[in-house]
């Protein structure tokens, strides 16, 4: 069937340019076709099944295969298919899910503005706080700070933001101004020596000193994933949030947690923010609010921001932006369901239970020969294997050991990301405890077998 002109195969190869892709190697390997799923498991059309030990991309929090979620969307799509929200229009699902949002977020948020995806949501946390700050009088301060290995999305706006350089090179990006500092890693980035808390001291005056260089006049926001996902499962070391925090209060920069990955029960608490204290002016959410079944994230905004852009658009006569899928009734439905589902099925609390399993397990194998660092927080966790253990060294090139490991993976029914030779683990929340044995067993072998390959 792979050979046949008409085969899905040849189509996909002939057609379809994939995002985030070797386009030349998929013309010469073709496409793995996901045909279905259940629970923590994807079929392809082979009958082949597969622990999606990714969620997806870090998103299926409910699971495959949710009727729950298929008939909210369903009720939605017969009642009102569509309608949007610009001049003064509302529908009932997006007040009902801003108004959950709202009470079930950190206090200090209190409205929110609904975009299709990630990375729109961050295009808009731009321009909201460009807008705000010139509302403000404050027409100067206007500049970013992110970190290497960041991932805030790859539109233009976001992509700037983000750290990380296949985003980034040959896309002329970054274009708006932002700076970035150094990414909280403390197996990669500490000294010799350094404890987190020192570690965590030198990256906070790091950040203190960027802003003072740049002039605080200038610099409008710090944004940070509170866990770095797609730059690696990066945790941050211990006090690192608590410090960041009380440099941006000192110059007057709003702190933004993007928790599009971590958000909605991922570290065994609802939000990360919770987990890690950290009081933000605005927070960004995706992905697990609606399972990923419909498109959607949120971004939240305190009420200070939400003034002083209320009384600009009253000023100037709008707030001039906004989607046409902006407050869409039906991932608003999908996302109330699934939010029921996170809550009826305690699927943050099975986070911290299962999860404490799942990095338990990882850690058992941090003896083998390939494994530099196991991190990670309930049920997220990354393994970064490495050359030498002793020195640290990577692999030359980086990223071929991880892309053997991903693709042997599927071999022994598992579905995982190599980020460089990271690989990382964010299975649906709803996994089990044998499950998650399962998983890293699966695993355990793929690695003895790589190791095998590689000495
Ligand atoms: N922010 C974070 C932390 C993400 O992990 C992602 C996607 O992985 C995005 C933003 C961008 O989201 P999207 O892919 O929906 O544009």
């Amino acid at each position: 069937m792979r050979g046949h002109p008409n085969s899905i195969y040849a189509r996909d190869v002939e057609y379809v340019l994939h995002p985030v892709t070797n386009a030349r190697k998929h013309e010469e390997i073709g496409p793995i076709v996901i045909d279905r799923g259940e629970g923590i498991y994807v079929y392809d059309d082979l009958g082949n099944r597969y622990i999606e030990a990714l969620a997806g991309l870090w998103s299926v929090a409910v699971g495959f295969g949710e009727k729950r979620l298929v008939e909210a969307a369903s009720r939605q799509m017969s009642k009102l298919p569509y309608y949007h929200t610009f001049s003064h229009k509302t529908n009932e699902p997006s007040v009902e899910l801003a108004e959950r949002l709202v009470k079930m977020t950190p206090a200090r948020l209190r409205r929110a503005f609904f975009t299709n995806s990630g990375s729109e949501a961050n295009d808009s946390v731009i321009k909201m706080v460009w807008y705000y700050n010139n509302a403000r009088g404050l027409r100067q301060k206007k500049k970013f700070i992110s970190r290497t290995n960041a991932y805030h999305g790859i539109t233009i706006a976001s992509g700037s933001l983000t750290g990380l350089p296949a985003n980034q090179r040959d896309f002329d990006l970054p274009f708006v101004p932002v700076r970035h500092v150094t990414c909280p890693h403390y197996y990669r980035f500490a000294e010799p020596g350094e404890t987190e808390e020192a570690f965590a001291d030198r990256l906070a005056a790091e950040l203190e000193a960027t802003i003072l260089e740049e002039g605080p006049d200038t610099v409008a926001a710090f944004i940070g994933e509170p866990l770095m996902g797609a730059g690696g499962v990066l945790p941050p070391p211990a006090t690192y949030w608590e410090k960041i925090q009380a440099v941006c209060r000192r110059h007057d920069v709003l702190i933004v947690a993007d928790e599009v990955i971590n958000g909605f029960g991922r570290l065994g608490t609802m939000f990360a923010c919770d987990y890690y204290g950290i009081d933000s002016d605005i927070m960004v959410l995706s992905k697990q609010i609606t399972s990923s079944y419909q498109p959607l994230a949120a971004v939240m905004i305190s009420h200070e921001l939400y003034e002083g852009i209320a009384d600009n658009s009253g000023k100037i006569g709008t707030f001039g932006h906004g989607f046409t899928a902006s407050g869409h009734p039906v991932p608003a439905a999908v996302a109330l369901e699934n939010l029921d589902i996170i809550e009826e099925k305690n699927l943050v609390e099975n986070a911290r239970r299962v999860g404490e399993v799942m990095q338990d397990e990882l850690r058992k194998l941090a003896d083998h020969p390939l494994v530099g660092e196991v991190r990670g927080v309930g049920l997220i966790a990354g393994v970064e294997l490495v050359a030498d253990k002793a020195t640290k060294a990577k692999f030359n090139p980086v990223g071929k050991v991880g892309a053997q490991v991903f693709s042997r993976a599927h071999e022994h029914g598992l579905i995982i990301r190599a980020i460089g030779d990271t690989i990382a683990f964010c299975p649906p929340l709803i996994i089990t405890e044998d499950q998650v044995r399962d998983m890293v067993e699966r695993f355990r072998v793929t690695l003895d077998e790589t190791a095998a390959m590689v000495r």
